[in-house]
């Protein structure tokens, strides 16, 4: 099985340095300079992002590198076998907003259940979307 494609790309660079998950510095292929002005990054999609600081474009990078763009990205095999995620990135805080109303919707109708009343139709509704949305948040 080949391996993931940033993994290729660090394997043919000088004076690389991890600044980060997912994250490194490089010396640029493509100009001289013993300066790290390459970074070098992982997309959730497993995509292997490059970019140099000092200017030089992908093209140059990639011809320096003897690579194609196509190079950058999985294989389908890998991202099945990675199961990288390839959904859009989902807004945390928007997320946490959503889970906090909806514990709150859970709290008001469990108080109501607990002083003896019983939950309206719209109530009801509204405590199973907010069970849906809490279920939801962890996938
Ligand atoms: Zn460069």
């Amino acid at each position: 099985m080949s391996g993931a494609p940033v993994d290729a790309l660090l394997a043919q660079l000088e004076r690389v340095k991890q600044t980060g998950p997912g994250q490194w510095r490089a010396r640029c292929p493509a100009h001289e300079s013993e300066g790290l002005t390459l970074s070098i990054g992982e997309a959730d999609s497993g995509a292997a992002l490059l970019h140099c600081f000092a200017g030089c474009g992908a093209a140059d990078l990639l011809a320096a590198l003897g690579m194609q763009l196509s190079n950058l990205y999985p294989p389908d095999e890998l991202i099945k076998a990675r199961r990288y995620d390839t959904r859009p990135r989902r807004d945390l805080r928007a997320t946490l907003h959503q889970i906090s109303y909806s514990s709150t919707v859970v709290e008001v109708a469990a108080e109501q259940i607990n002083a003896g009343k019983a939950l309206s139709s719209e109530d009801l509704r509204e405590l199973r979307a907010a069970c849906h949305t809490i279920r939801e948040a962890a996938l």
